[in-house]
């Protein structure tokens, strides 16, 4: 029989793969709850909307001013008598033969009329206001087209008509939509339960010890308030069990604290092969564990189990590996656990401003901003530790295993804006 591989003779794997992995273990999607419309942004749809009217209702005028019948005013300067006023939330009725409707935006178009003039190419008649007076009368000063300043009714949503699709993300466009359709609460993927915490016996907490004050080897937990802020960006609800001494009983009993009622348990640091990394033996323990060592750069060691029906996942503590990971693997995974099909971003093609002569045979995320003339700067230190450069840049540079960059070359960029939506 041939010994299993130790961890740190793990073969590379390519990150797509690991991702195809890791989705496989989803299962079905979380069920799904009624939710507000109001407060379903960010949250994942779990059955279609459908439209059960048209939207707009009624044909309706897209401009203050005059409706009409073309045929009656086919010369420019043509005087008509104003025989009705119809404003937003009233209807009018069938336009007297020879006459025009004062309008409003929003206001359903008279039977008979079949344009609307804007009041600037009209000029109002006797008492100047046409508004309330019986004589009222108006110059049309243009030549009117059948169907100008029309919103045809159902232009916007057929009677009918999916308006949004099982699986999609909401956001504010989406929830206007489905309020427009006379939604009143939406069925959505109900939120992820996640456990989060972090490993490291070097890890203080902000607030307990004074910054001037710092023991040698003491540093302060900035994994936490990342992972914890980019679960609630992905919609969870995160119970946050703090930090974790570097020591197996501590940790076995944490993840068991953490496999109570949680979807995904999320850990940081602790997952290399080092003797102070507990993780890994301690989900043994409880569970089961796969370790891949992923071909990214940030990144590499990157785990996940199962302890109950809790998801384990554990990234790695260097706090920019630890992000990185979390876009790439993480999020697909949580999107996905909520009925998102498409989770991975697509990249677009930017122009890099700068040189990466140094090809990495892993696959690597590089942190950079746009300039003012639309090409990509670099983060001068690339480093695995060095947040700056996370919070300098807008996005990362995808940059395929073995390839060097030189300035004026076209890279895939993908934005922060995206993946931290
Ligand atoms: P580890 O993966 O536990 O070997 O940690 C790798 C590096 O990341 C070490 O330099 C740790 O001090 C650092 N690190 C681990 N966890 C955190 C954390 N929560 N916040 C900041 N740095 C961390
Ligand atoms: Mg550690």
């Amino acid at each position: 029989m041939t010994p299993a591989p130790r961890s740190h003779m793990l073969p590379l794997l390519p990150l797509d793969e690991a991702l195809e992995r890791l989705l496989a273990f989803v299962g079905t999607p979380l069920d799904s709850e009624p939710v507000r419309v109001g407060d379903a942004d960010g949250r994942v749809l779990a059955q279609d909307v459908v439209s059960a009217l048209q939207v707009p209702p009624q044909d309706n005028s897209a401009m203050d001013g005059y409706a009409l019948r073309c045929a009656e005013a086919l010369t420019p300067g043509t005087e008509l008598p104003v025989s009705q006023r119809i404003a937003a939330g009233t209807s009018g009725t069938v336009l007297e033969p020879g006459s025009a409707a004062r309008i409003f935006t929003g206001a359903p178009i008279p039977p008979g009329a079949d344009a609307v003039v804007m009041q600037e190419d009209c000029t109002a008649l006797e008492g100047g206001s046409a508004d309330d007076s019986a004589r009222a009368r108006v110059r049309i000063n243009t030549i009117p087209k059948p169907g100008q300043n029309i919103r045809r009714a159902g232009e916007d949503v057929a009677h009918g008509a999916v308006v949004l699709t099982k699986g999609v993300r909401l956001g504010p466009a989406a929830l206007g939509l489905a309020a427009s359709i006379g939604m009143d609460r939406l069925h959505v993927a109900r939120r992820p339960r996640v456990a989060l915490f972090s490993t490291g016996d070097e890890l203080v907490m902000p607030g307990t010890v004074d910054p001037a004050h710092m023991p040698p080897g003491v540093i302060y937990n900035s994994n936490r308030f990342v992972l914890n802020a980019l679960l609630r960006r992905m919609g969870c609800v995160v119970s946050d069990l703090g930090t974790v001494p570097d020591q197996r009983a501590a940790t076995v009993l944490a993840l068991q604290e953490a496999a109570h009622a949680h979807d995904v348990i999320l850990t940081s640091g602790g997952v290399s092969v080092g003797e102070e990394d507990h993780v890994k033996p301690a989900v043994q323990t409880l569970g089961t564990l796969d370790l891949w060592h992923v071909a990214i750069k940030p990144g590499k060691p990157f785990a996940h189990g199962r302890i109950n029906q809790a998801h384990f996942m554990g990234l790695p503590g260097n706090p920019v590996a630890s992000l990185v990971t979390f876009l790439v693997l993480v999020r697909p995974f949580l999107l996905r656990l909520q009925g998102v099909p498409q989770v991975s971003v697509r990249p677009v093609v930017a122009r890099a401003n700068f040189t990466w002569a140094k090809a990495d045979k892993r696959r690597e995320f590089l942190r950079v901003r746009h300039n003012p003339d639309g090409g990509l700067d670099l983060f001068p230190n690339q480093g695995s530790g060095v947040l700056t450069s996370v919070a300098w840049g807008d996005g990362l540079v995808d940059n395929p295993p073995g390839r060097t960059i030189a300035p004026g070359d076209p890279v895939h960029f993908i934005s922060f804006a995206e993946l931290l939506a």
